[in-house]
């Protein structure tokens, strides 16, 4: 009882208070748009993480960390930043992330963009430079890869930009590791929608 009526406090107060870092709640990100977005993903310098995850999850994402705030300001498309005054001289979509937690980026960052939380080798992008993965067998890897990685693995992906080598070994467990953290994040995270912006916490 004492928490629903709590929620209920919560929810009328006026959109100022939301974001008192004294509130109860944890803030993980804030958007000013509701729902998904379509079109180009631009990430702050500082958040090449995200940037490779994006990738990997399937999005294209333009990273470079000398982009300017000049031009992340008046960019189409998506950026996400951690810079509150980039955000806030945002037209376009933005969306600020307020934490630390990385598995926290990566649920926000999956939710707006509409992604599973999940890596499909037939739409994973080159973590890299966002180019697409085209299957190679061993014999176009020679040479490129170490031999026991040779001898142990039959499919290879190879960056068709960059020409990157990847393969999936054992570096698989810490992505899945993340992946499932960052799950258990995204159950936990409210989206609200409110005077056309979105607030991501976990109560
Ligand atoms: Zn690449």
């Amino acid at each position: 009882m004492v928490g629903s009526m709590m929620a209920l406090i919560g929810m009328s107060k006026p959109r100022k208070q939301v974001f008192n870092p004294f509130h109860g709640d944890y803030f993980v990100a804030e958007a000013n748009f509701c729902g998904t977005v379509e079109g180009a993903v631009y990430v702050d310098s500082m958040l090449g993480w995200l940037a490779r995850w994006i990738r990997m999850l399937g999005r294209h994402a333009y990273y470079d960390s000398n982009y300017s705030d000049g031009f992340l300001s008046g960019v189409d498309g998506l950026v996400i930043t951690r810079d509150v005054g980039l955000h806030r001289s945002r037209r376009s979509a933005s969306l600020l992330l307020l934490t630390d937690d990385h598995a926290a980026w990566l649920a926000v960052a999956s939710r707006v963009l509409g992604l599973g939380l999940s890596i499909d080798m037939r739409s994973t992008l080159c973590p890299e430079c966002g180019g697409r993965l085209a299957r190679v067998g061993r014999d176009e890897v020679a040479g490129r890869v170490p031999v026991g990685v040779a001898a142990r693995h039959t499919d290879f992906f190879k960056c068709v930009d960059c020409g990157k080598i990847y393969w999936v070994g054992s570096h698989r467990i810490k992505i899945d590791a993340m992946l499932n953290k960052a799950m258990d994040i995204s159950k936990r995270i409210n989206s609200i929608c409110i005077a056309g912006g979105t607030i991501f916490k976990i109560d």
